[in-house]
């Protein structure tokens, strides 16, 4: 390490800035511990902005639930190695009001029916699954449920976006929906969410773009557009847009990466700082030392060492394959930071089956870091790897997030329970 002293201490050092990370961070703040966080955006980055806690199972079966929490019952008894039967549902529910929370002190709230699920439209035309959905897209949820004539507005220029495709997919089900392709105002040639949003940061935008669509709304009760009604001004832009167009607007995601990923990521990235977290968004963790005397000691940087930082305890929230949290080698799966044990398939020929659409999914896919009831990393023969050491998130074993549709759920309550049993072993 070179130039100044860069030397931090800490209770808790959070490792990972993707939503369990960012929920982590949060919770272990709230609860009064200082907190380092390291880590780059992750798969927030890709986030749908739909906050899913559990709408399949079976996999195998494929069965979709309406109420989460009935199939969170089913799924701990029939598998009771699942992360979130490390937790009660009362635990589950205080986490996920707790991080919503949060979003809404952001300015970013979140919507959900109650305890039960609901359905939300998706870029494909087809219909998710989900527990709870940005404010922007209330309305959206609304109009599928209620099949109101709707207009969906896309625009000339915007890829992987098709207003035409998504009414087709869901004409069966949504008859009287309408579409139109205009142009958007102010910017031409190829159109990037991003770009778009942050120009209706600014009223007068939104006001050419609401009269933009006036002349096409006819019988439209709702419409519906793209998301990207800003990326920090959803509240004013989706009441400008309201307003004036005097019916109620809703967003639908794009494809990915997404402004709805974004907006997570920059409301955590400014709020969490301004509740005490100390957060490197720029750096991973490069070396890591278990310390004699307990704790642990993280050289941090970007290629080389630019911080250390000494922690009395660790949150390790670093994801999967995709964020470099676990990495798959020849001769096996390995946990890339601490050298953690990882529950795999005993041979690499056994991470996959030969059927790529297989009902029940591929095992490599439940891979992952084993954690006792306390989140603490255990080895075979379950136990701990390190007192003070803690896992969440989708790094975890024994879940399949993406089949199960629980990857926020999942990395929301993983955090809230490793923050609780870190926040006890550091009392
Ligand atoms: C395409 C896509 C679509 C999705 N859609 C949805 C959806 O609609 N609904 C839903 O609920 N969920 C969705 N998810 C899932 C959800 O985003 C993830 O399940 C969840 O974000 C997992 O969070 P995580 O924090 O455990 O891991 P990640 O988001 O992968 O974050 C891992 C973090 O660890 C960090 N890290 C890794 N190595 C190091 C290191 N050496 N030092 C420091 N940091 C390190 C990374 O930089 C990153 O910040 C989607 C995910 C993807 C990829």
């Amino acid at each position: 390490m070179n130039g100044e002293d860069r030397s931090e201490t800490c209770d808790v050092m959070i490792v990972g800035a993707g939503m369990a990370g960012m929920a982590a961070a949060l919770f272990a703040a709230q609860r009064g511990l200082t907190v380092v966080q390291i880590g780059l955006a992750g798969e927030i980055n890709f986030a749908s902005g739909m906050l899913d806690l559990l709408a399949v199972h079976p996999v195998a079966a494929g069965r979709v639930w309406a109420d989460p929490w009935a199939a969170m019952a089913r799924l701990c008894a029939d598998e009771p190695q699942h992360p979130y039967a490390r937790l009660t549902p009362a635990a589950i529910h205080e986490a996920m009001s707790g991080f919503m929370g949060f979003l809404e002190r952001t300015g970013y709230p979140y919507v959900t029916h109650g305890t039960t699920n609901l359905e939300m439209i998706t870029p494909a035309g087809t219909v998710k699954t989900t527990y709870a959905v940005p404010h922007t897209m209330r309305h959206g949820t609304r109009a599928l449920a209620d099949g109101r004539p709707c207009l969906l507005v896309d625009f000339n220029g915007l890829k992987g976006y098709s207003a035409r495709q998504i009414a087709m997919g869901l004409a069966p089900r949504w008859p009287s929906l309408r579409t139109v392709r205009l142009d958007f105002p102010g910017i031409g040639g190829e159109l990037y969410p991003e770009r778009m949003a942050r120009s209706l940061e600014l009223a007068d935008a939104r006001r050419k773009l609401a009269r933009a669509i006036q002349p096409h709304l006819g019988d439209a009760a709702a419409v519906g557009l793209p998301a990207v009604l800003s990326v920090s001004s959803t509240l004013q832009a989706l009441a400008d847009l309201q307003d004036a167009l005097r019916v109620p607007v809703f967003e639908i995601p794009t494809m990915l990466p997404a402004v709805t990923g974004l907006r997570l990521r920059e409301g955590c990235e400014q709020h969490l700082p301004a509740m005490g977290v100390r957060a490197h968004y720029q750096q991973r963790v490069l070396r890591v030392r278990h310390l004699p005397e307990g704790g642990w000691l993280f050289d941090a940087g970007d290629q080389a060492v630019a911080r250390r930082i000494r922690s009395r305890a660790a949150i390790l929230c670093s994801g999967r394959f995709f964020s470099h949290g676990l990495h798959a080698e020849r001769t096996g799966i390995r946990e890339t930071i601490f050298g953690l044990p990882v529950t795999q398939p005993a041979r690499r020929s056994d991470w996959h089956h030969w059927d790529l659409l297989h009902a029940p999914g591929h095992p490599i896919n439940r891979a992952g870091v084993p954690v006792d009831s306390r989140f603490r990393p255990v080895d075979d023969s379950s136990q701990p790897v390190y007192p003070d050491l803690f896992a969440a998130g989708s790094i975890l074993a024994h879940q399949d997030w993406v089949r199960q549709k629980c990857g926020s759920g999942l990395a929301i309550a993983t955090a809230w329970g490793a923050v609780g049993a870190c926040q006890a072993f550091i009392d």
